[in-house]
């Protein structure tokens, strides 16, 4: 059975330009950038000018950007060093949503039983932040504000651009986990008013287990981690070279194709939404119709489980996610779904199809075919859904606000 990738969110298939670049870089930068020698020298010269490519397409300036081992990594990295920073100054308060990813949610958590206040603003019913509820949340002893660039499950774009300037108004720092968006729309940090951003390759068909943060000079970065002199001193290790090229090769191919890819993407998810929206009865797109990522669907079905649903997708060889890969396997309902306002037994009925470039019309054909069969069969045997279909059980499709 030939099996239909559609968990672009989760991660995404390296390009065979990546694969290439990397290979040679394999085979030829094996000396330490750190060494003196030539094959050192050689390895440092790949490097400075991988950082240099990634430094153009984000619009900052090469000394800004770190390596680190990939989104997760760069968030902690961000907040743990603006809240020990703004502590320094008596400032202990934090501005975030409720509906980051977890490796912006657990650190801030972990922020919060060390002594540091944390405001989550909520997002409105198509999933969008409302400046001036972050405006509202600003104090005096505010130290920086995270909030995502596009959300890893419903696709969501966020006005970074005047949440930045905002944050540079009132003199707060400003962090944003663009692990979903780089890659795949157009970012500049410096005309977003961007402290700092983190990103991730394997989100844009570049290697796993690197990412990396952007720092605008000026922002004070603690170490990651102690040792050599790697990274500006501030994340010591020897440099992982292939993987750095590797990381350089897809963004640039990612944002060279960027528009083209994104009119291509974004016309088989409309066609899919539209499809599903009108052949199941009962279903609902979660988040902003338009203002979304160009590959990202979610959907709820009402009356049933979004794991059965995987699993009978899985069966035909779809392969799919009912939301963030990194909650799967817990049966709570997503904590995005719930910040939506959506109540829990919709909440679990979700469905997440990211798609990318790689997909193809026949494919969307065919997920709009098997999809809609899916869940009258789920239905079928579903306890709840009988109750909703004879009244019994009335539930709220919309946002509570
Ligand atoms: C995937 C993802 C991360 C984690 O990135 P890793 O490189 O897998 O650690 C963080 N934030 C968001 C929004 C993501 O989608």
């Amino acid at each position: 059975m030939k099996l239909i990738y559609v968990d672009n969110a989760a991660t995404t298939a390296m390009s065979g330009a990546v694969i290439g670049a990397m290979e040679k870089s394999m085979r030829e930068d094996y000396g330490n950038p750190s060494s003196l020698h030539s094959m050192g020298q050689r390895s440092a010269e790949r490097v400075r000018a991988a950082r240099e490519t990634i430094a153009k397409r984000l619009g900052c300036r090469s000394n800004e950007i770190y390596f680190t081992s990939g989104g997760t990594e760069a968030d902690n990295w961000a907040i743990r060093s603006c809240a020990k920073n703004g502590e320094k100054r008596g400032k202990r308060h934090i501005i975030s949503t409720k509906f980051e990813h977890h490796a912006v949610l657990h650190t801030l958590q972990a922020l919060e039983k060390e002594g540091f206040e944390v405001t989550y603003i909520d997002v409105n019913e198509n999933g969008i932040v409302k400046v001036g509820d972050v405006e509202k949340a600003i104090r005096g002893d505010t130290a920086f504000v995270t909030i995502m660039y596009a959300n890893n499950e419903i696709g969501t774009i966020q006005p970074i651009a005047e949440i930045g300037r905002l944050c540079r108004e009132n003199g707060v720092v400003f962090h944003t986990d663009a692990v979903q968006a780089v890659g795949h729309i157009d970012i500049n940090v410096e005309k977003e008013n961007i402290d700092m951003l983190s990103f991730s390759s394997h989100k844009f068909h570049g290697p796993k287990g690197i990412g990396g943060l952007y720092c605008r000079k000026g922002i004070i970065l603690n170490n990651m981690i102690f040792g050599g002199a790697q990274e500006r001193n501030k994340r010591a290790g020897t440099e992982n070279v292939p993987q750095i090229i590797g990381t350089a090769a897809a963004l640039d191919e990612a944002c060279s194709g960027l528009e083209k890819n994104a009119a291509y993407v974004t016309a088989l998810r409309d066609r899919l939404i539209d499809s599903i929206l009108s052949s199941v009865p009962r279903s609902r797109l979660n988040g902003d119709r338009e203002n979304r990522l160009p590959g990202n669907i979610s959907f709820c079905f009402e009356g049933i489980e979004g794991e059965s649903l995987l699993l009978m997708l899985d069966l035909k060889g779809i392969c799919a996610s009912s939301g963030s890969a990194c909650t799967s396997g817990s049966l709570d309902p997503s904590h995005v779904l719930l910040a939506l306002g959506l109540p829990h037994e919709i909440a679990h009925g979700s469905l997440r199809i990211s798609l990318s470039e790689n997909n193809t019309s026949q494919e969307v054909d065919f997920i709009a075919e098997i999809l809609p069969q899916i869940v009258s069969k789920l239905r079928e045997m579903s306890p709840v859904w009988e109750k909703i279909q004879i009244g019994e059980k009335e539930v709220n499709t919309y946002a509570i606000q």
